[in-house]
């Protein structure tokens, strides 16, 4: 039988290989929208980070998802995320 292999991605806070599964993913559509994949399966480019506020603020702190959409980002997208990321602290 075949092993079947996790997808690994790349956060682009802590910059570690994890399964996709752990990551959220932020997602550039076709119409240059940028926003929140909480699906994991939208169209378009996407970026990871892991599920925590520590890596959001390595990637706030570097603007690490202007440089991985190679856009400005607006404040509000990196807002979300950060909602987002503060639900699951403990
Ligand atoms: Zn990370």
């Amino acid at each position: 039988m075949k092993v079947r292999k996790i997808p690994l991605r790349q956060c682009i806070g802590c910059m570690e290989q994890k399964p996709k599964k752990e990551l959220i993913r932020i997602v550039k559509s076709k119409d240059g929208e940028i926003k929140l994949d909480l699906t994991g399966k939208a169209n378009g480019r996407g970026a990871y980070i892991c599920n925590n506020v520590e890596c959001f603020k390595k990637i706030e702190k570097r603007k690490a998802l202007n440089r991985a959409f190679q856009q400005e980002i607006d404040k509000e997208i990196y807002e979300q995320l950060y909602e987002e990321l503060k639900k699951n602290e403990k």
